[in-house]
Order: structure tokens, then sequence, then C-alpha cells
């Protein structure tokens, strides 16, 4: 440390901080980022499968999330040390690409680590390690590939990738409504989706949440939802073929920006006064109702005034609309949004085929739905749920699921779940690696064990003997040589994961073994660390 001075004759101080670095080199340095990251893997490994435990995660300022989604998980766990981090990015890199499987990719990206520990503990070189894994990665991919089938659909018969989005579902909270919100998914998807391009446009879908009711009583809606009333209680409550005035002003007289003083010492005066004020009003909603608008959507209040000459005009409103709201009504309606009154004309409104709004049941909660939108096909899900952790929670299960039936349209391809299709991979590997002469058999191997760590942590979470179920699926998928036989996870008395329903789309798969495969190269090939050391 030394004490130096400015130009200005100001001190300041230098802390000579290198030596005290620490640095990890070599083995240990392989080592330490293994442990690190086998340390995330192993958190998550519980929450796998339909019988995966959930986590309760607190943030600093005390929000309380309970989740089993990996990427969610992994993001509220504010890992500090780097290579940890490596993981939490895996499991976004996941989630971005395909939505779903986040919890796989981590599980099975730690169980590669362990068995790469192994190797490097026995003498092995983390390059032949790294050349090992890579032609193991292949190889299951291949296989993959080979095993993978069509699961064919149509827009009249979505009952495959309704399926699809239950296997997705079912490992999440909300499992016990998984039908249910499966088919409202898959409305959704089908509603923005491009079947001739193979399209789905996810940003489309918006899925909002409103506490109360329960979770069955989540709807899609085919258009756009805010969260407010009329603002007259007498208003209609159903408008079709709505003809939107989009404001920007409020409904009331200007309020002059300098002090003044209004003296009034006569009855007459304040009639006088009263009558410019009613004047005022009528002229605003004269100018909406020539505009021919039977609906006036408005970002700010209006006087109770307005308000009612706006009923007694037939027009219906909607005020304290959000800026966001406002200009996304704006986009789907093809309307323009109006600053003046003055400047209402016909051509500036947008339209739609019915605006409505909701109740729900008993209580006061009731929302705007406005549907047959002129210029996007964008869509919501309204999520209903008894607390905002029970809404947020379904809300991330329903984008796991909305991802697996975009990744279906993408590519009608899928393969066996719970396992089967890890297995099916695993012994694929290992016959090749009876086949390969070089060190890299051993590497091939391991990768095969770690394959099979996917089916261990399934059968473990559900509570069954992990080695003598998976040693028994393994054995028939040998035998028969198919590769449906999977983890009979909800004890429901068959092996085939086809006769349960339960498939993972291919993209998913390949996508999980390719980027667990390359995180482990990643870890394997850093042998030199240089920290400060956050103890000095
Ligand atoms: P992820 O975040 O990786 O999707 P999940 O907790 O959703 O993790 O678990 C997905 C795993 O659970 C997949 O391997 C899937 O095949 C398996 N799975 C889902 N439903 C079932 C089921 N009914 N029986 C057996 N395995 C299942």
């Amino acid at each position: 440390m030394s004490l130096v001075f400015d130009e200005y004759g100001r001190p300041f101080i230098i802390f000579k901080d290198q030596d005290r670095k620490v640095r990890t080199k070599g083995l240990e340095a392989i080592r330490a980022n293994v442990a690190a990251a086998t340390a995330v893997s192993r958190t998550l490994r519980s929450s796998l499968g339909p019988n995966g435990m959930d986590k309760l995660l607190v943030s600093a300022d005390g929000d309380v999330t309970v989740t089993n989604d990996g990427a969610t998980i992994l993001k509220e766990m504010n890992v500090s040390n780097e290579v940890a981090k490596l993981m939490v990015d895996l499991a976004s890199a996941q989630d971005d690409e395909i939505g779903d499987g986040t919890t796989g990719v981590v599980v099975l990206a730690g169980a590669l680590l362990e068995q790469a520990q192994q190797l490097l503990d026995r003498g092995m070189h983390p390059s032949r390690i790294s050349d090992g894994f890579d032609r193991a990665c292949a190889i299951a991919v291949d296989h993959l590939e080979k095993i993978a089938q069509v699961m064919e659909h149509t827009k009249a018969d979505t009952s495959q990738l309704v399926r699809a989005a239950v296997t997705a579902l079912n490992s999440k909270v909300v499992k016990r409504h998984s039908e249910a919100l499966a088919h409202v998914c898959v409305k959704a998807v089908l509603a923005v989706a491009d079947l001739e391009r193979r399209d789905v446009n996810l940003d489309l879908i918006k899925i909002e949440g409103k506490v109360g009711g329960r979770l069955e009583d989540t709807i899609f809606v085919d258009g756009i939802v805010i969260d407010k009333d009329m603002s007259h209680p007498q208003m209609p409550k159903q408008i079709t073929d709505a003809k939107i005035c989009i404001l920007t002003t409020p409904f009331e007289p200007p309020k002059p920006k300098t002090k003044h003083r209004l003296e009034i010492s006569s009855v007459e005066q304040y009639r006088e006064l009263q009558h410019a004020e009613q004047e005022y009003f009528t002229n605003m909603v004269k100018r909406v109702k020539d505009s021919g608008a039977n609906l006036v959507i408005c970002q700010w209040g209006f006087d109770d005034e307005a308000n009612s000459l706006l009923y007694q005009n037939g027009i219906c409103a909607v005020r304290w609309v959000g800026g966001v709201e406002i200009e996304l009504i704006a986009m789907a309606t093809g309307g323009r949004i109006i600053p003046r009154f003055e400047e209402i004309t016909p051509e500036k409104l947008g339209h739609a085929a019915s605006v409505r709004e909701l109740h729900f049941g008993t209580t006061h909660d009731k929302v705007i739905v406005i549907e047959g939108c002129r210029s996007t096909r964008a869509v919501t899900i309204l999520v209903r749920g008894g607390n905002k952790m029970v809404l947020e929670e379904t809300k991330r299960s329903l984008h796991d699921a909305l991802c697996v039936v975009r990744n279906l349209i993408r590519d009608q391809r899928v393969v066996c779940g719970g396992g089967a299709s890890e297995i099916a991979g695993a012994i694929a590997v290992a016959e090749a690696a009876d086949c390969c002469l070089g060190p890299e058999q051993y590497a091939m191997r391991a990768f095969a064990e770690a394959l099979d760590s996917i089916p261990i942590a399934l059968a473990e979470n559900s509570g069954l003997s992990p080695i003598e179920t998976l040693s028994s699926v393994r054995a028939r998928q040998i035998a028969e040589r198919k590769p449906y036989y999977g983890i009979d996870c909800l004890g429901i008395g068959t092996m085939d994961m086809r006769e349960q329903n339960v498939y993972e789309t291919l993209e998913s798969k390949k996508q999980q073994f390719q980027l667990a495969t390359q995180l482990c190269k990643m870890i394997l090939k850093i042998d030199d660390m240089l920290q400060p050391n956050s103890l000095s």
C-alpha cells in the first residue's frame, strides 16, 4: 500500500493486490471447478421429473418464490462462484433456445463432470476426456435421430400437441390441472402459429395473471385483456363491432397553469359558469360521438359529469388505462392514439369485433377483453390462482408448455421421456465404446454412465430403488431393442412411455446433450484461475 498525490495535491492510496491474488493451477483448478459446478447440479437433482421437489427461494427484499423450474431456481440462487455461474448460464441457454428441459440439462452436465472427475483421478488427460465426450455426444445425438418418431398433428387434430404439453406440465406444481392448461396452451399457440411456414412467434402470446379464483378458471382469450372495468356501472357489458377512440387526454376542462381567482357573487354567475363547463363536456362528447366511436379508452380519468354524459350518449368508456396497454390496444386495433379532442376523426378509430367486460363469480374483479382485433393476432392467457406465488409458478409452467408446443410445430419429431431416450443413448454409446480401441473408450463409457443419471434421478425422486429400476428398464430395452421403456414415475404399471404418453421433443433432448457436453468440455479446459483473495 502506498500514499500518492495527484496533480492537484489530493492524496489517494494505491493497494498492491497482485501478490494477494489466489492462483489455482493445473488439476487442482479443474477439481475446484468441477466441485463448484456439481454442487449446483446436485441442488437441482431432486427437482427433476413429475415427482420432483419444489424449492422455496426468498429474495433479498423478502419476496418468496416457490418453483421447480431449473432456470428460475438457478437465477434466484444468486451463486457467486464463477464456474457455478456457468451452470446458471447453461440453464438460461436451454431456456432461451428451447424453453423446456432446463433441470435436465443441468443434472446431465453435473453427472458428466462427476464422471470426468473420476477419469482425472485415474490419470486421464482432460483433453482426452473432452475428445471422448465429444464422440459419445455425437453418437448419442445420432441415435436420438434414429429413434425419433413423428408426431402428426393438424389444425383439426391437436391431440398429440396436447399430450406433449401435458408431459411438460406434469412435472410442475400445476400438474393436477395439466390437461385443461395444456388445451389452453395449444389453442394459444395455434392462434398465433403460421402452420405453412412452421413458425410461431411466442411474443404474440401474453400471459396475464389475476389473483383470485381457481387454477382451472384459467382461460384463453383471442385478443387482449386489460385489468380495468367500464367507467359507469350501467354501461353495456358487451359491444360488438367496436369502434374505439384511444385518448391520451382527460375528459376534464383544461386547468390553467397560472394561479388565478374567480369571484362568484351571484347565482346567475354560478349558473353561467356551470353552463360553460357543461358546454365544454358536451362538446367533448359530441366530438367523440360524431366520429362514430362507440367505445372510449382513455389514459386518464373522467369527470363524473363527462362519465354520465358519455353513458347518456350510448358511448362506453374505460379510464385509467396504462401507457403500455394504450399502445398495445392501438397497435392491435389499428387505431391511432389521439392526444386532443380536436383531432378525433373517424379514420383514427381502432376496430375490434367484440369488447366485453368479464366478471369473476361473486368477486368484484372485472377485466376488459378485446377480441377480434383488426391488425394483430395477439392472444392472451388469463391465469387465475389463489395467490401471487401460485400465479407466478403457473405462468412459468405455461411458458414451458407453450415452448414445447412451439417446438413441435417447428419440428414434429419426438422421443420418449421418462429417461427412455437417455437409456437408449447410453446403450448406443456403450456399444460404440466397445468397438473403440483408443483411450477415448473410457470417456465414452463414462458418458454413457452420465446419461443414466437422468433415469436414476427420476427413479430416486419417485421413491423407487434407482439401481434396480434402471437395470430392469435397461435389460428390457436391450432384450426387445425398443427405446420406449422408461421409468414409471407415476406408478401406472407400465414402463412403455408410449402408453403413458410421455414424450419430449427431439430438439429439446438433442440440445440438452449438446449443451451439457459443451459446458463440461469448457470447464475441463480451464487449468489456471486467478482470483482476488476475498479473505485478505
Ligand atoms: P425440466 O425442467 O428439465 O423439463 P422437469 O422437472 O420438467 O425438468 O422434468 C422433466 C423430466 O421428467 C423429463 O425427463 C421427462 O421425460 C420426465 N417426465 C415427465 N413426466 C413424466 C412421467 N409422467 N413419467 C415419467 N417421466 C416423466
